[in-house]
């Protein structure tokens, strides 16, 4: 079995020198526990943060632990059973002891592709449907910026919020083919790049007439031009800080607090993890969607567990059009 361990604490960007791959003997499933062979991994932007040395980060030298699907292959336990395909959280590695409790036998639906219990259906797309109906409260008709429209949790808002009745949708990201891929197939009405200019200039040019809710993935720069650009009771949906996670040095947003008092703005951020008892109420919506084909999964899938920090890697650094996940193509 092979393990990904992380080695050492980067101060600003990471590289493959702070993780290392370990060979050990295959793990032996204790009674009341399950091995699982995991085939599909997914590399999230959380896992930068859990390198630092913060409370729940990465234990340097230990297996690196992340939301995986995996086929039971030896069971010590009635709960699961040889054969089903499980989520959980015990990445980073191509086989995992699991617990019942730590684990979720996959529900089938008919035509949905596994992939999609790491991408619409799983975290990803919890987090993009969470912020739209709990945190936005999207109303029909709300026009609609997305910050890293073209990542995993920003082309799910893209789909969900149309599927939703949103209004305008506009987005940034960070290549012209990635902001042409997102108005041809995703239903985004205008996307800028981000690394084109100033964003508070490349946000009134593709809407200049403001809009009533912000999904913001990224904080920086584009949250400042946001909080600007919002009309008044407009809503901000914290998410993530992408464009700080790789920059510690780097100042935090300035932005004018009289506008959230004057334009009565909402700005609220939340954790996913908070709201897993939407789950169900996610796939009551998603599924029929992605079975009819008004929904489609964005996704840049990578082959071989042997490139799964490459994955991350490059994640981190934009390489990614969708949910990013990592396929097993050893079976
Ligand atoms: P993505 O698939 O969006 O991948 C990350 C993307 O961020 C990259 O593709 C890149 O796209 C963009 N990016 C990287 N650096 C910068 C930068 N400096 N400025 C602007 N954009 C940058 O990841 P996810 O969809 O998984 O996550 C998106 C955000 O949501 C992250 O901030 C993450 O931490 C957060 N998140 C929060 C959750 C919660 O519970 N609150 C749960 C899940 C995710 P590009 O080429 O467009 O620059």
């Amino acid at each position: 079995a092979l393990t990904v361990q992380q080695t050492a604490r980067p101060h600003g960007f990471p590289t493959t020198g702070d993780f290392a791959f370990v060979e050990s003997p295959l793990p032996e499933p204790a009674p009341g526990s399950a091995l699982v062979e995991n085939l599909y991994w997914s590399v999230d932007p959380y896992h930068r943060e859990m390198m630092d040395d913060v409370p729940g980060g990465f234990t340097l030298g230990a297996p690196l632990e992340g939301r995986t699907l995996g086929r039971v292959v030896a069971s010590r336990t009635p709960r699961l059973r040889e054969g089903e395909i499980v989520f959980h959280r015990r990445g980073w590695r191509t086989h995992s002891v699991v617990a019942p409790e730590e684990s979720r036998p996959l529900p089938r639906f008919d035509g949905v592709p596994l992939t999609a219990h790491l991408s619409v259906l799983g975290g990803t797309g919890l987090t993009a449907y969470v912020g739209l109906t709990r945190i936005a409260r999207l109303r029909e008709g709300d026009d609609l910026f997305v910050s890293a429209a073209a990542g995993g949790v920003g082309t799910a808002t893209g789909r969900f919020a149309r599927l939703l009745g949103a209004g305008r949708l506009v987005g940034s990201a960070g290549s012209a083919a990635k902001a042409g891929y997102l108005t041809r197939e995703v239903g985004y009405d205008a996307v800028f790049d981000h690394h084109a200019g100033p964003a508070a200039e490349l946000l009134a040019q593709v809407a200049p007439d403001g809009f009533d809710v912000f999904v913001d993935n990224v904080g920086g720069e584009q949250l400042a031009a946001a909080v600007g650009a919002l009309r008044e009771f407009g809503r901000i949906v914290r998410v993530g800080t992408i464009s700080q996670y790789n920059t510690p040095d780097a100042p935090p947003p300035r932005f004018d607090h009289a506008d959230i008092v004057e334009k009565s703005i909402r700005m609220e951020g939340f954790l996913v993890s908070n709201y897993r008892d939407v789950q169900e109420e996610l796939e009551a919506f998603a599924v029929p969607h992605l079975q009819s084909g008004r929904l489609a999964l964005d996704e840049t899938v990578v082959d071989g567990f042997e490139h799964i920090v490459d994955a991350f890697l490059g994640m981190l650094r934009g390489e990614n059009l969708g949910k990013i996940i990592v396929r097993d193509i050893s079976q």
